[in-house]
């Protein structure tokens, strides 16, 4: 499969400026600069010494030369691609853009999906780049002692694995949180088993009340800090590494062993006063704002020489991953029940104090991710600063169990790099960028004043910083990453082709600067028919979906909005079918229905697609009524910050069954409930593995049977599908008639309401049959299934007065 680094909306754009703004295809791209291409690697530029890359920029523009750019004959001067500027070829250059002319990645489809140019430059050893990584755990020691059994065996488990790891951590330190905020000795020079177990009893390792640490006495609040600088070296474990980045066995063995100690002596939670989970005193916020002070004081004491920003030669990449069973209740950042007599005070300083607390860390490049487990709301819509402005995620899972703690190491083992800052150049005059969404943040000072020293003393001439008014920096570098970028046209398109470039500069963990330059060139059209057949469903679906979600999230979930941006994406399947469908079927009704109803209009195949994704984003989380905001946040918060493929998987539910010869695609609609015996349906972060009950038995108990399918499940998927996958979703076994089967039918699509012919239509291999040999067959397959209220994908085109003829359900 062609790996797509940019998937614009459409190939083509409309030359008419007035065309591209109103004909209701969004106008963008999905870029997704970090994927590789194994099959056919990218071809690296040689770095010339500078810091930031050495390609040759146009002197007006700023924008890279590339292979679309025209250099002249005698070779003086060449014509750049972007915004039509004859440059002078210096000497210097000419052999570069011989180089930048002539290479390129040639994995891209241009038949299909117009033409992209990708480069890329590393730095040679001259330009090397340290990446440090600094785990943080942060546990939540309000749990059960059978909860903190599994979760102390799971971590053990974790840490022994990532240490293992190229990538693992050099550094690490322990804190947990409870009615206080405890940083652990874990850096302790052992002595003896009494010494290091004492170290974690109170009063030695550090426990801040909430009060003396933050919102306390002047004095008190001193003393915490004081204690806290003192003993700093105690509180991070350095790992020593070789040379290769390892950790020999018996390294490996000491750090686990500190570690399993600390935990062995953290007592669990008393329930001697039987207080019920979600009344725990949990200081989750607190506890990670003094992780927090430790790690600034790091900065100071165990960094020297250049560190951070753009073409440092030191960078810091900090994890805190928090484990925990339940919200913050205690101290800073807890919100008090809404009967509390200052309330709308309380609530305001908590969020504040939250917000802080994010900036700061985001600032610091430090990743927060927060795992929940158990039956308590982890209240996430409160701690969505932390982790999506920190470029963090939020998991919840049902219990401390192996999917939690799988989900720990590929989070861990996500990153690529760090530092990452990208920029966008347009060609001139032809578009402004409207929005761009994806986990970014805005450039620091630090990072434009970088941009600005390179951008003069470079050697493509010209001053000014290397950096437009588009470029953002990115919360974290991961290969899943999408960057969506919306456009508009600012007048019409006099040539025939226009440009957009990506340039992105990040450390790779493997300690060299990387200049990811790529290059996408957009063929213009007069013609409405080539407009919208090179538009790319998909594209466009996860762009209009990502926008939906900042508008339904930042208006907390409010029915409302979520109706009105419901209705908002309908009507705009219709207007784009409408404008550029020339059938338009009159309505047969009275002169009053002419005027209250719309004609209906006919669905291509190739907008077919589009309206069912938004047909199935309708019935996501994040937009059902039947969802705890909790659900909705993660689900948002994993969709904004994903590609194309993720996002789509996310959305339009895939069926498969394995059967003898291998896996079979089925459609998600309801029908495959008695199609097959069983089969799994991938919703993107869950797998639900659907299997009859069976009728000789008469059973809803889970037995061998249903435990046998769930591994074969279990164990395709883990092999074939989830490579690299992040996050892995968790898998849970559905059996007919048993109450977790309603998560499942709740997202197929329910089909019973259509005639047999309809269904035919929609499901590929039962059009073959014989009509009435179909039509008894059909009736017998939905007899079993309950009327419901909600429409299937034909009612939900008819209601959007579409119609979408003798289309087949996708299978994506
Ligand atoms: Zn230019």
């Amino acid at each position: 499969m062609t790996v797509r680094h940019v998937r614009a909306c459409a190939s083509k754009v409309p030359r008419d400026a007035a065309v591209g703004n109103t004909c209701k295809v969004p106008l963008g791209a999905i870029v997704s600069p970090f994927l590789s291409n194994k099959k056919t690697p990218m071809p690296m530029m040689p770095w010339q010494g500078k810091r930031l890359g050495s390609g040759v920029r146009c002197v007006r523009c700023r924008a890279m030369a590339s292979r679309y750019c025209h250099v002249a004959e005698d070779r003086v001067t060449w014509r750049c691609a972007l915004c039509g500027q004859q440059n002078k070829v210096k000497e210097a250059d000419a052999s570069r853009l011989l180089l930048m002319q002539t290479n390129h990645d040639n994995g891209d489809d241009e038949e299909n999906h117009g033409s992209v140019s990708v480069m890329e430059w590393v730095s040679d050893a001259s330009v090397s780049v340290k990446v440090r990584r600094t785990l943080v755990l942060l546990i939540d020691v309000t749990l059960d002692a059978d909860h903190f059994e599994m979760l102390r065996v799971g971590l053990l488990d974790f840490l022994g694995k990532v240490l293992g790891n190229k990538d693992g951590p050099s550094r690490l330190a322990m804190a947990s949180f409870g009615s206080v905020a405890t940083l652990y000795h874990l850096g302790e020079e052992e002595g003896g088993e009494e010494a290091t177990t004492s170290s974690v009893v109170e009063g030695d390792a550090f426990p801040v009340s909430l009060q003396g640490c933050i919102g306390g006495e002047e004095g008190q609040r001193g003393l915490a800090v004081a204690t806290l600088e003192a003993n700093l070296q105690r509180y991070f474990l350095e790992v020593n590494r070789t040379e290769g980045g390892g950790v020999s066995s018996g390294e490996r063995e000491r750090v686990l062993r500190r570690v399993e100690r600390t935990l062995r002596a953290i007592s669990p939670f008393s329930s001697r006063r039987n207080t019920p989970n979600h009344e725990r005193p949990r200081c989750l916020v607190g506890s990670l704002s003094l992780v927090s002070k430790a790690i600034k004081m790091c900065e100071w004491s165990l960094d020297d020489g250049q560190q951070g920003g753009l073409g440092g030669s030191n960078q810091n990449l900090t994890s805190i991953m928090v484990v925990g069973g339940g919200n913050c209740t205690k101290g800073p950042g807890s919100i008090p029940s809404e009967d509390h007599p200052k309330f709308i005070h309380l609530e305001r300083e908590a969020l504040s104090f939250i917000e802080e607390l994010a900036e700061f860390l985001t600032e610091r490049s430090v990743v927060v991710d927060i795992f929940g487990a158990g039956h308590v709301s982890l209240d996430v819509p409160c701690l969505y600063p932390l982790t999506q402005n920190t470029g963090g995620c939020l998991m919840m899972y049902e219990t401390f169990g192996k999917d939690l703690f799988a989900a720990l190491e590929s989070a861990y083992n996500r990153f690529i790099g760090t530092s990452a800052v990208m920029d966008f150049h347009l060609s001139a005059d032809h578009f402004n960028v409207d929005q761009i969404v994806g986990p970014i943040k805005p450039v620091s000072a630090k990072n434009r004043r970088r941009a600005i020293a390179e951008g003069n003393g470079g050697s493509s001439g010209g001053g000014g910083s290397l950096l437009s008014d588009n470029a953002v920096e990115l919360t974290s570098v991961e290969y899943d990453h999408g960057i969506t970028l919306s456009l508009s046209m600012r007048a019409d398109i006099p040539g025939d082709s226009t440009f957009f470039q990506v340039e992105v500069w990040y450390a790779s963990l493997d300690g060299c600067w990387r200049h990811r330059v790529i290059t996408s060139r957009i063929s213009v059209t007069s013609s409405g028919r080539e407009f919208i057949l090179s538009v790319d469903p998909l594209a466009v679906g996860v762009t209009l979906a990502k926008k939906a979600m900042v508008d339904i999230r930042k208006a907390k979930y409010s029915r409302k909005v979520v109706d009105g941006v419901k209705k908002d994406l309908a009507d705009r399947i219709y207007d784009i079918a409408r404008n550029f469908s020339p059938k338009v079927r009159g309505d047969s009704g009275g002169i009053v229905a002419r005027f209250f109803s719309k004609p209906t209009c006919l669905l291509k195949e190739e907008l077919a697609i589009l309206a069912e994704f938004v047909y199935h984003l309708g019935r996501t989380v994040a937009f059902t009524e039947n969802a705890h905001r909790d659900e909705k946040t993660c689900f948002v918060a994993h969709f904004l910050r994903c590609g194309v493929e993720s996002c789509a998987r996310m959305v339009w539910p895939r069926c498969l069954t394995l059967g003898p010869q291998g896996p079979v695609a089925l459609p998600a609609a309801d029908i495959a409930l008695q199609m097959e015996q069983h089969f799994l349906m991938d919703c993107g972060l869950d797998c639900f593995v659907w299997v009859k009950s069976n009728s000789a038995v008469g059973s809803t108990a889970v037995g061998d049977r249903e435990r046998s399918i769930l591994a074969k499940y279990n164990e395709y998927m883990w092999h074939f599908m989830l490579r690299g996958r992040f996050p892995a979703p968790e898998m849970h076994l559905c059996m007919e008639g048993t109450g977790n089967a309603r998560y499942l039918q709740s997202r197929l699509i329910p089909t019973r309401q259509d005639t047999p012919e309809e269904q035919a239509d929609q499901v590929r291999g039962l059009g073959s049959l014989e009509p009435g040999l179909r039509n008894a067959h059909i009736t017998s397959l939905v007899s079993s299934f309950h009327c419901t209220d909600e429409p299937s994908f034909r009612e939900w085109c008819r209601q959007t007065s579409l119609s979408c003829g003798s289309q087949a359900l996708g299978i994506l």
